[in-house]
């Protein structure tokens, strides 16, 4: 028996130095990722899923645009596939339209996609993004103004509800108009803000099946793309559930339960513990491909301005050159960085 119980203990000595080993060669995909300053060169493809993946042949949008401003420039997270890229101009020159001056956009992706130092679990494929709820002001901000400013909670303070002297129709507009575009599957707002949706919305109710009530989501909305057709590595999510949202589930949100600290010991973020191992196989392939030969030449011009043909050349099958002309965002001087 005791030479029974030594060997056991001799066995999983090995194994346990053997596992503590393997832990220690394989680096967490956050800090490999976060060292690519420039996306992979290949042709464009979201991998895995949101909280899990990777994004091949990324491109940036520019800080500045006729109708949009980016914030937190210094996180580099303004890369996403192509398809969310064009998407967001697109959105940002109908909400523009619609009256609202102009997007701030928030974090997008890294280059390569994966996990990130800081905040969201998923944003990991090129196919999330997060718009303030407040729209961008008339002068272009500095950049210190945009790593310090922040966006107001839409919410009455320390409660779950809106704040009705912020929202206006115009924060109902702008939901609306991204709910309209069949590539958005979800928008990630605040319970609260979901309730003021479906207490005041009239007409055509349909889209709110799209808006969908999570936690934090007071002073942004996230929205997310489907899969692109190029993507067959991208793993689909749930469909939203059929109805405008506004019942029972909703409901729940108003109860202690979703905002009762959870039981037992924290676990780490997934973040903390992922290594590239959980990812994607493709993804080590997504670090390993080369980077393109600038910035600018893999940002987003609308198919006008010098860069253009360098990316299409640079990436191939990136969509560049094949944008209409009346959605061509005007390049603007890039702030220093
Ligand atoms: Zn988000």
């Amino acid at each position: 028996m005791r030479q029974f119980l030594y060997r056991l203990a001799c066995a999983s000595l090995v194994l346990c130095s053997a596992f503590a080993a393997n832990a220690m060669a394989e680096p967490l995909a956050k800090d490999l990722f976060a060292a690519h300053r420039l996306p992979a060169v290949a042709a464009p493809q979201s991998i895995g899923f949101y909280s899990k993946g990777c994004v091949a042949g990324a491109i940036a949008i520019p800080p500045d645009g006729p109708t949009w401003q980016v914030m937190r420039l210094s996180r580099n997270r303004r890369w996403g596939h192509p398809e969310l890229i064009k998407l967001l101009v697109q959105f940002s020159q109908d909400a523009a339209r619609d009256g609202w001056r102009g997007l701030l956009i928030g974090d997008i992706s890294q280059p390569r996609g994966g996990p990130m130092s800081s905040g969201h679990a998923s944003h990991q494929i090129g196919l999330d993004a997060d718009i303030w709820f407040s729209p961008m002001p008339a002068q272009r901000m500095t950049v210190e103004q945009r790593e310090r400013d922040g966006s107001p909670s839409m919410l009455k303070k320390g409660s779950l509800y809106v704040d009705d002297s912020r929202w206006t129709r115009a924060h109902e507009a702008v939901l609306r108009r991204a709910a309209s575009y069949p590539q958005i599957e979800r928008i990630l707002v605040h319970p609260g803000i979901k309730k003021k949706l479906c207490d005041t919305v009239k007409g055509d109710r349909s889209w709110l099946r799209k808006i969908r009530p999570y936690w934090g989501h007071d002073a942004h909305f996230h929205i997310r793309m489907k899969c692109p057709a190029d993507s067959p590595g991208c793993r689909r999510q749930d469909p939203v559930p059929p109805g405008d949202g506004c019942d029972k589930s909703l409901a729940w949100w108003f109860t202690e339960e979703p905002w009762r600290p959870a039981k037992g010991p924290a676990k780490p973020p997934a973040r903390d513990v992922m290594t590239i191992s959980a990812l994607p196989k493709e993804c080590r392939a997504v670090l390993a491909a080369p980077s393109p030969a600038s910035e600018v030449a893999v940002t987003y011009m609308g198919g006008g301005g010098p860069s253009a043909p360098v990316a299409a050349s640079a990436a191939q099958g990136l969509p560049l050159m094949s944008l209409q002309p009346q959605s061509i965002p005007l390049p603007t001087p890039r702030p220093m960085r």
